[in-house]
């Protein structure tokens, strides 16, 4: 059972300010006038926990949009030229307060990709090691959130240490396993609380309430692949999309990169960059094939692999946490909510 603690509202920037003294601490902070963002602070103050969710997720902060792997020299007077060194990363413990519990849940989602039995990517996992993820329970969903519907909710604690509930005048803390525990021994001001005295249930479940059913994923996995696959309705699907990626930049779930050299002068350094399945160069070949060279197959291959190919290979849920990110970044409005209603109504399903 976890343990839950009360602090008010009051003491908080007091208790970001500790943490900062033991953390580097990355929060929420406002961009311009309309969105928020995650980004480390200087000042407490700089932190705001009143927004609705981060135009982007933090997943930027594991996995880099632009990230230097390597470098090297190709000086001729450098006996270390053409080595390949590890560029310096920053890997000391940091805080992520403010994670929305879909964007927590999506890290577990990303390690099937990133942390496995087989495949470790060393940055990935020593980031997710030395982070502490603080989450903030969500009482506001946007219209475009459906967490429900995708196994998770406003107050999942999937991929967090600790869990903060808007109580009014307080925030209310769960603690859920020792790397949160030691998190929160660093501040102070807390107090337990039986969870009795708190209205919290209630809230969550308004919160649940609020949030409408977009599909069901379970629908899609008993279908049969092939049968979603031919379907004449990605040619409409696809029909208004521009391939301009922005579904996938902004998706805490999308994780595809592209490894490139960059040379200036005589130095040289090897960048891992974020890149798309609705770009056509993404799988265009050296030999100059290209096995989705039609915006159709672009535009399939993202709604099979998320809500299709993820669950028939590991048995598991969608690779999608229902942010809605990528419904309102589409400039042409294709709704995944629409296109997985369309998936589970396709077809025949498997036998049992
Ligand atoms: S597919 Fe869309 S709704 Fe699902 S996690 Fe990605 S951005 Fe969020
Ligand atoms: S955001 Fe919309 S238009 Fe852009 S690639 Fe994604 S589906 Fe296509």
């Amino acid at each position: 059972m976890s343990d839950i603690y009360y602090n008010a509202k009051e003491n908080f920037t007091g208790v970001i300010e500790q943490l900062m003294g033991r953390y580097r601490v990355y929060a929420p902070v406002k961009e311009g006038c309309h969105h928020h963002g995650f980004a480390p602070i200087e000042k407490a103050e700089a932190a705001d926990l009143g927004f609705n969710n981060t135009r982007l997720s933090p997943k930027g902060l594991f996995h880099p949009q632009a990230e230097r792997m390597f470098e090297y020299s190709l000086a001729k007077d450098d006996p270390q030229a053409g080595i390949v060194k590890e560029a310096q990363k920053d890997f000391s413990p940091r805080v992520l307060l403010g994670v929305r519990p879909c964007d927590a849940k999506a890290f577990d989602l990303d390690d099937s990709n990133f942390n496995t039995e087989t495949i470790k990517d060393p940055w990935w996992v020593r980031r997710r090691e030395t982070t502490t993820m603080i989450g903030l329970a969500c009482d506001s969903p946007c219209s475009t959130c459906f967490c429900t519907s995708m196994g998770s909710g406003p107050y999942d604690t999937a991929g967090l240490d600790v869990l903060l509930v808007d109580a009014g005048e307080g925030y209310a803390a769960e603690v859920l396993n020792e790397k949160g525990k030691n998190t929160l021994a660093v501040t102070s001001g807390w107090t337990p609380v039986t969870s009795a005295i708190l209205p919290l249930t209630h809230k969550k479940k308004a919160s649940e309430q609020s949030i409408g059913i977009a599909f069901d994923p379970a629908a899609i996995a008993k279908k049969q692949m092939l049968e979603i696959y031919n379907s004449p309705a990605w040619e409409e699907v696809q029909f208004a999309c521009i391939n301009c990626g922005a579904c996938t930049f902004v998706c805490p779930t999308c994780w595809c990169f592209d490894i490139q050299d960059e040379v200036c002068g005589d130095k040289g350094e090897r960048l891992r960059l974020w890149d798309s399945c609705m770009f056509p160069l993404f799988t265009l070949h050296g030999s100059g094939h290209n096995p989705r060279s039609n915006k159709t197959q672009r535009v399939r291959q993202r709604f099979m692999h998320k809500l299709k190919y993820y669950q028939d290979k590991y048995n598991s849920g969608p690779a999608c946490v229902g942010c809605g990110r990528c419904v309102q970044a589409c400039p042409v409005n294709i709704d995944i909510r629409q296109v997985g209603r369309q998936m589970a109504s396709q077809g025949c399903s498997q036998p049992a």
